[in-house]
């Protein structure tokens, strides 16, 4: 088999172990390792201090695997509408963890490049491999101006998953950028997170604010925050390229309930935990789940929340007693303005 005919065979083999989308980057791909160094110079990934570590193994694929040659990217579509419920979770994490699924599917893959002589490496998003950029090298989209992978099928809405390969394999064409003169994302963004077209500061955007972030919510976003208890898609949802998107045909990333927020206030960490079972929502923990709820309710919360934030004022931890104080004042501030009006 020559290195194209064992690309088309590893596309099958993705497309039967449940992959949407297949391709393959060279190993030595520009993954524009300039920018990733500007960006982590500049604190633009805020507390993401993981990503300073090992630049040299982000942006080079063979300081991971040596013998590496090619790169495989697969993509799996999570598209779901956003179930009606009285708050938003982004809706990656509406139901199982992706990481589980999606390493399951990379590992299926990999055992049949054993069977081709290969030596393997797959990653998810936790692996040293800068993804997106990888992605669009592959073939699979483009990086579009929110500089999230784009799918002329699927949109903005795939999980990456990446294979670094001994096999040599023929990369994939690539595709060209058709954001053209659209400016929907950066148009959205509640909080000009995306600072000019390609750039994002982590630092103001809610799905790190809400996400990645350890301390406090800072002021100046909490009200931009709405209703979103985890992450954001606002950015994601108004791309004019999700128009075809199509519902995933993954059961287990299919909604969990949403509790009642102000019920979530007097959970202990067991219930927490009991709860988010395997969602990307326990890697939050308690105290930070309690962080973006009091935010929440702060923007949209009513007389009757109020017990249950009260509770949390005098909290040990200082920033969930913060944002119980932020909460109520909002609460209270909302409550007279009705009784005025
Ligand atoms: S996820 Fe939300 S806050 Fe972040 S860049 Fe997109 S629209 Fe802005
Ligand atoms: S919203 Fe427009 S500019 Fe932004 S990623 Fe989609 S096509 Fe590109």
């Amino acid at each position: 088999m020559d290195a194209t005919a064992r690309r088309e065979y590893l596309r099958a083999a993705a497309q039967e172990v449940g992959f949407d989308v297949f391709g393959i980057a060279p190993v030595d791909v520009d993954v524009r390792a300039d920018y990733f160094r500007r960006w982590i110079a500049e604190g633009m990934h805020g507390d993401m201090t993981w990503m300073e570590k090992n630049p040299q193994r982000r942006t080079e694929a063979k300081q991971v695997l040596p013998e590496a040659r090619s790169i495989v990217v697969v993509g799996l579509n999570y598209y779901q509408p956003h179930p009606p419920a009285a708050y938003r979770i982004a809706k990656y994490a509406l139901g199982e963890d992706y990481h589980g699924v999606l390493l399951k599917r990379l590992k299926k893959l990999c055992t049949v490049m054993r069977s081709l002589g290969g030596e393997q490496k797959p990653y998810v998003d936790t692996g040293p491999v800068l993804e997106k950029p990888v992605a669009a090298e592959a073939g699979l989209g483009w990086q579009g101006k929110s500089t999230i992978l784009l799918q002329k099928g699927f949109g903005t809405w795939l999980f990456l998953g990446v294979i670094i390969t001994t096999l040599e394999l023929t990369p994939s064409s690539k595709q060209p950028n058709r954001c053209g003169s659209c400016t929907r994302c950066i148009e959205a963004c509640p909080t000009s997170a995306i600072i000019a077209p390609y750039q994002l500061d982590a630092r103001k955007c809610l799905a790190y604010l809400t996400i990645e972030h350890q301390g406090a919510i800072p002021l100046a976003y909490r009200f931009a925050l709405g209703d979103r208890v985890y992450g954001c898609d606002d950015c994601l949802d108004v791309c004019p390229w999700n128009r075809w998107a199509q519902n995933t045909k993954e059961a287990r990333f299919a909604p969990r309930p949403h509790p009642v927020l102000r019920d979530t206030l007097a959970w202990t960490e067991e219930e927490f935990v009991e709860h988010f079972r395997g969602s990307p929502i326990k890697r939050l923990g308690l105290h930070r789940w309690w962080r973006n709820a009091l935010t929440v309710l702060g923007n949209t919360g009513s007389r009757d929340d109020l017990p249950a934030v009260l509770k949390l004022i005098n909290h040990d931890d200082a920033m969930v007693a913060d944002h119980a104080c932020w909460a109520e004042e909002q609460i209270r501030q909302r409550l007279r303005k009705q009784e005025i009006a």
